[in-house]
């Protein structure tokens, strides 16, 4: 692993890479004897039995001194929730919790406590809670030094500097995640997808009472309990909802019925093929680069055996075997598709990184610089005149993004954070950095439960419907591995595969050579290429590569279309020096460079949009006839076939989270991604596109 490199920067940066933490603290007190997922948790009868039979508790008699502890940006009086308990998680594989408040983490660490004290806790815990505005973690009481204030300590030396939407706190190895949504509680309700077993729902001014118990309609698993404070509004809105309400109180208690039990009412049917099934064992990834490897290490994460199929003698081969390559947020003013994804997938994979460090994946976690230069990202060149950086800093304050995510810097100051003199200002990234993606990989495919097979060419795919799998054929033919999930992360010829089930052959992909060039120590000394602390990007980049990975500098990259030429080219290399003399003002000695210095070609798959495909393919067999097919989740999917691919130039940047959204859409676990920017890198949204411009 490579340290963190947060001693080195500026006292500008500090606040955002020293913040970045290791994620996983602590091992659980017990193993989870968790039995498989029934998808629900046991019903019960509500009004008939003490809150102890329901899995709940009064927080003080489970978790210590938790229930007073006290601090929060905004406190306002909150409903006394009871404890989740075991009552409630029994049976289940994840517990997920809905709480439309938050209580500065009181409930969330009640209910933390209570899961890692029951041996027979589920596997993962899922508490999602929301906030309009940033929000604080639990004051400390240096007083307590019981085990609940062990969990409160953890809560504090996890918490990130919060940027709008959702941000992720990973516990005890990633089975407990606290899940933060900031912003308007109404628009964060209605772009959340999950399936939740409690409901803790608070009301606010915020929301309509209707449309606060009306989400529960949606969001509540089959058998989930819904907590309120009582009120006429809270019966009828959860009535209205489907729920079974309980007897009068200061709290109401509502349940959405289990399927067998009188009163269900099932959600609205969805399109074939885009519910999670039931219960799935087997997956099988064809590909191992970034893509495959983040989905097969996510997919066995939520309990799924995993083969991946490798057609090199080596994971990471293709595109994602370069030594280095950038990892980073952007800002854009109109904070669309890209921008929302790039920064929900930083976050993601900032804490992902710097825990992966500790696994043997090399790379820094230390942040980047993002030159405000203009032009084509292949070819940037100073600003006439430079931007005006106190513009950029209202942007900044307009789109609530805070220093520890990204700061603008005037030349000066970005020169000071680099180490070098640079002819720019520059974003700086706190959330950012750079990683190798082999080590990435490797670490990836180490996950207990996935099983690499390489020298495994997968030629076609076919769906054997007697025994209801999925089967990875070779060039001869025969069943290379089966599975009743097939997920297809092949990058190039992950359309060809899909082809004959999808609309995969109307896929507007482009496919974009990229060389880059290295410069090793001794080169960079004898020309007296300067390192930056940092790296530096700009559509082009130059980042400064440690000893173990040779020391030097790493510059590029070309981009060339329809360029299939494997050979690494001297004119490339003049191309990349050119572009690193643009980003650090350094001048490359002479021509003959070229031909002493080291590069690899590798080529990049993108679709025109720029944005990856994720998930579920369309059914093409059942499109026809279907009048609604203007919204991605209208269009019905095959059956049990995956796609995760079309990761463009942003492969580091988003695999960790889309490998996550991947084994949401086949798990049911909740999604990471709020449904707006779900849409958009969605598999099947170019029929979608289709059906709404003929
Ligand atoms: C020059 C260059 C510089 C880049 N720099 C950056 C950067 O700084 N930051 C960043 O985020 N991204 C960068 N990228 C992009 C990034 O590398 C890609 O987005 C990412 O590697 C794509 O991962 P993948 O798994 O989709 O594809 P790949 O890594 O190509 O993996 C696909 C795998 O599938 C295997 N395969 C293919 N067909 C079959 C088959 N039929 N059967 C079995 N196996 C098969 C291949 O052998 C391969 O291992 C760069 C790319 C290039 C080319």
């Amino acid at each position: 692993m490579v340290a963190h490199r947060a001693a080195n920067l500026h006292p500008l940066a500090r606040t955002g890479p020293s913040r970045l933490h290791h994620p996983h603290h602590r091992h659980p007190a017990a193993p989870s004897r968790a039995g498989p997922s029934t998808g629900r948790p046991p019903a019960c009868q509500l009004g008939q039995h003490e809150p102890r039979s329901l899995g709940l508790s009064r927080p003080d008699q489970r978790a210590g001194s938790i229930a007073g502890l006290a601090g929060s940006a905004h406190p306002r009086p909150q409903p006394m929730m009871p404890v989740l308990g075991p009552g409630l998680w029994q049976g289940l594989a994840r517990f997920v919790v809905v709480h439309t408040a938050w209580d500065a983490g009181k409930h969330f660490l009640a209910t933390w406590h209570a899961w890692r004290t029951d041996a027979h806790r589920p596997g993962h815990l899922v508490y999602v809670a929301f906030s309009p505005l940033p929000c604080l973690p639990p004051a400390a009481d240096p007083t307590d030094t019981g085990p609940a204030a062990a969990l409160t300590a953890q809560l504090h030396q996890a918490w990130p500097a919060l940027c709008p939407g959702l941000q992720v706190l990973h516990f005890e190895q990633g089975a407990v995640q606290l899940w933060l949504m900031l912003g308007p509680l109404a628009s964060s309700l209605s772009q959340l997808q999950a399936s939740a077993h409690a409901l803790l729902l608070v009301p606010s001014a915020a929301l309509e009472p209707q449309r606060l118990y009306g989400a529960c309609a949606r969001l509540a698993a089959p058998g989930a309990v819904a907590l309120t404070p009582d009120s006429p509004a809270a019966r009828q809105g959860l009535q209205t909802a489907g729920f079974v309400l309980g007897a009068a109180g200061s709290l109401l208690k509502a349940q959405r019925p289990a399927p067998q039990a009188p009163g269900f009412r099932p959600l609205p049917p969805a399109p074939r093929g885009r519910r999670p099934a039931q219960r799935h064992r087997h997956a099988v990834v064809i590909g191992a680069g970034l893509a495959g490897a983040s989905a097969a290490r996510a997919l066995a994460a939520q309990g799924l055996a995993v083969t991946v199929l490798e057609q090199a003698p080596q994971a990471a081969q293709q595109a994602s075997g370069n030594v280095a390559g950038l990892f980073h947020s952007v800002v854009h003013a109109q904070d669309g598709a890209h921008a929302l994804l790039l920064r929900a997938a930083a976050l993601w994979a900032a804490p992902h990184y710097a825990a992966l460090l500790n696994a043997g994946a090399l790379g820094e976690v230390g942040g980047l610089l993002r030159g405000l230069l203009e032009g084509h990202e292949d070819a940037p060149k100073a600003h006439p005149s430079p931007p005006d950086i106190t513009e950029l800093r209202a942007l900044l304050h307009t789109l609530g993004l805070p220093p520890e995510h990204v700061q603008a810097l005037e030349a000066p100051q970005a020169s000071s954070v680099a180490g070098l003199p640079l002819p720019f200002a520059a974003w700086l990234f706190g959330q950012a950095g750079w990683m190798n993606p082999p080590s990435v990989v490797r670490a990836w495919l180490a996950q207990p439960g996935v099983q690499l097979r390489t020298n495994s060419t997968v030629d076609a795919l076919r769906w054997d419907e007697q025994r209801q799998q999925w089967q990875a054929l070779s060039v001869q033919g025969q069943t290379v591995a089966e599975a009743d999930i097939m997920v297809v992360a092949s990058a190039h010829s992950s359309a060809r595969l899909l082809a004959p089930w999808t609309d995969a052959a109307d896929w507007p992909l482009e496919t974009t050579r990229g060389q880059v060039t290295q410069l090793s120590a001794a080169q960079c000394e004898r020309w007296g290429v300067p390192r930056p602390r940092l790296p530096l990007a700009s559509g082009a980049y130059a980042l400064s590569l440690p000893p173990q990975l040779g020391g030097g500098l790493l510059c590029g990259a070309t981009k060339q279309w329809d360029d299939a030429d494997p050979q690494v080219r001297n004119s490339d290399h003049q191309h990349n020096l050119q572009q690193l003399q643009s980003l650090t003002g350094w001048c490359p000695p002479g021509n003959d460079m070229g031909d002493t210095l080291q590069g690899r070609v590798g080529w990049r798959l993108a679709t025109q949009d720029r944005l990856p495909l994720v998930g579920p393919v369309a059914a093409l067999s059942e499109l026809q006839g279907l009048r609604q097919l203007e919204q991605p989740r209208h269009v019905p999917r095959v059956p049990g076939l995956y796609t995760l691919t079309a990761l463009g130039a942003r492969g580091l940047t988003v695999a960790p989270l889309l490998g996550e959204v991947l084994a949401a859409w086949v798990t049911g676990a909740p999604m990471p991604l709020p449904t707006k920017i779900l849409d958009t890198i969605d598999a099947a949204r170019f029929v979608s596109r289709a059906r709404r411009q003929p």
